[in-house]
């Protein structure tokens, strides 16, 4: 396919913000196309050539550069096992190690014992320094894209770790730690100060302790939930200054975690598994009040990450990464208010992974039917998932084969923008070859198609193509572009 020019392809991207739909009329204005890209397709492909494919291929127009992770969800190259993709260098990075991927300003770092965070992968290579000249000069947007994923080997972490009910040290960071807070301060100022960046985008997909113990989460069904966090001493001050019983707590959580090991083995209640589960809420009302601690501490993440980044450059865009788990989970989507976020939000990337949302559906449904829904099939808990989302897909015997549909991508659109009001742009996240199994759907072209047209159609102010460019392959990346040339 011949590469348009980038002033031809502004012209078309601008015209399918006036045509494509008439949300898009209301909103006025370009729809971003935004990537998220880590720093190893860069250095494997070079600055300018990758940018020639966003633009050529896809009509990007903005990137949601992977600068801190210690994950290979955003970060690094195709996971070890999955099949390579047609672009970048054709094998695997097995020595992974994540980090900051831009260069690290000690001054900023003062107030946490976690500041030895440099990414050792790209020596010598400062993802923001090397990108940014050359994307500002096309005109392309670049935002950091970090998130909350760490390793336990890092010199100072296990201050801030998260401890489970268990009293073990977890791998997870505790929102109520001071140094925490502290070090996501730091991270910010130093990209939003060090670099001409236009804007950030912090994710975190983990959730409290009643989802754990629950385990009402896809790729959860194993987790034990005597490791739910956090019950480390800054939670227990912060419970004390709200009133919460840390005894009574630890209690039924204790009580809770029995329950679903009885669950798991099949043992049924005499009054049956969910009555047995609302009866320990209603006894033990501390485990959902510890529930709320846990997510003020993430909520007020998001707020001080907002509140750092306007006050040093009022006019930098500021959003989140909203996960996946959020179109599974009743109790997480409604922990996830987004008139809450009208607050500390500029934007939402709310994710509507369609492909892979089918097995990551089927496995959220195989854990909860053995938990607190283990009064009902796998294919029971699945329809009433599907009632209580809004939105009706495959039945469990097809749906990991066959993920979800633009329908769904639609529906959960419509739902965030409905949820947002004004102020706050939606940009729902696309997949594009996120891995699944073996036997597990594939991304093709026409889904990505469908998806985009799909978020636009339903009023989305741009989409972000997820979750990175080194697992994407081309075919599939091209099919945005084409969702926004038909
Ligand atoms: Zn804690």
């Amino acid at each position: 396919m011949a590469e348009l020019s980038r002033r031809e392809f502004a012209k078309l991207v601008a015209a399918v913000g006036a045509a494509a739909s008439f949300s898009l009329q209301a909103h006025a204005a370009t729809p971003t196309i935004a990537i998220q890209v880590g720093a190893v397709s860069f250095v494997d492909e070079g600055v300018a050539s990758v940018l020639d494919r966003f633009q050529g291929d896809a009509g990007v127009n903005a990137l949601l550069i992977a600068t801190f992770s210690y994950g290979r969800g955003i970060a690094g190259r195709q996971i070890p096992g999955q099949p390579l993709p047609d672009h970048g260098k054709p094998e695997y990075d097995v020595n992974f190690h994540g980090g900051n991927y831009a260069h690290t300003h000690e001054q900023y770092y003062t107030h946490t014992s976690l500041k030895e965070i440099q990414a050792p992968d790209h020596p010598g290579f400062d993802v923001l320094a090397s990108v940014l000249p050359e994307a500002k000069s096309r005109g392309i947007k670049s935002f950091c894209w970090y998130e909350d994923v760490f390793r336990s080997d890092l010199k100072g972490i296990e201050r801030l770790q998260e401890v489970t009910l268990s009293g073990k040290k977890a791998g997870t960071l505790c929102f109520h730690n001071p140094e925490v807070q502290a070090f996501w301060q730091a991270l910010t100022e130093d990209y939003i100060r060090s670099y001409p960046i236009d804007g950030i985008m912090w994710g975190s997909e983990r959730q409290g302790p009643f989802g754990n113990a629950v385990a009402a989460a896809h790729g959860s069904s194993a987790h034990d939930p005597l490791l739910v966090t956090c019950f480390c001493n800054f939670c227990r001050q912060e419970a004390k200054s709200r009133g919460i019983d840390i005894q009574r707590t630890i209690e039924g959580y204790t009580n809770l975690a029995a329950l679903v090991r009885e669950s798991r083995a099949g043992s049924r209640p005499a009054d049956g598994y969910f009555v047995s589960y609302w009866r320990l809420l209603v006894k033990y009302p501390e485990i959902l009040a510890w529930e709320k601690l846990w997510n003020d501490g993430q909520h007020s993440t998001y707020r001080n990450i907002y509140k750092t980044a306007k006050s040093i450059r009022p006019e930098v865009e500021v959003g989140w990464h909203i996960w996946h788990n959020n179109s599974f989970s009743p109790f997480y989507r409604a922990e996830q208010d987004y008139a809450d976020f009208r607050q500390y939000s500029d934007f939402l990337k709310v994710v509507m992974y369609n492909n892979c949302g089918g097995p990551r559906l089927a496995s959220y449904v195989n854990s909860v039917s053995r938990t607190i829904f283990a009064d009902f099939s796998p294919e029971e808990a699945l329809g009433m998932t599907y009632n209580m989302q809004n939105y009706k897909e495959a039945s469990l015997a097809e749906l990991p084969r066959q993920g979800l549909s633009a329908d769904y991508v639609e529906r959960e659109t419509r739902r965030a923008l409905a949820g947002v009001g004004d102020r706050v742009k939606i940009w729902p996240g696309i997949d594009i070859d996120i891995p699944t199994g073996h036997d597990e759907k594939k991304t093709e072209p026409r889904d990505v198609r469908e998806a985009v047209r799909a978020a636009l159609h339903a009023g989305a102010h741009g989409v972000v193509l997820s979750r990175k460019y080194s697992e994407m392959r081309l075919a599939n990346l091209r099919a945005a572009g084409e969702a926004l040339r038909t």
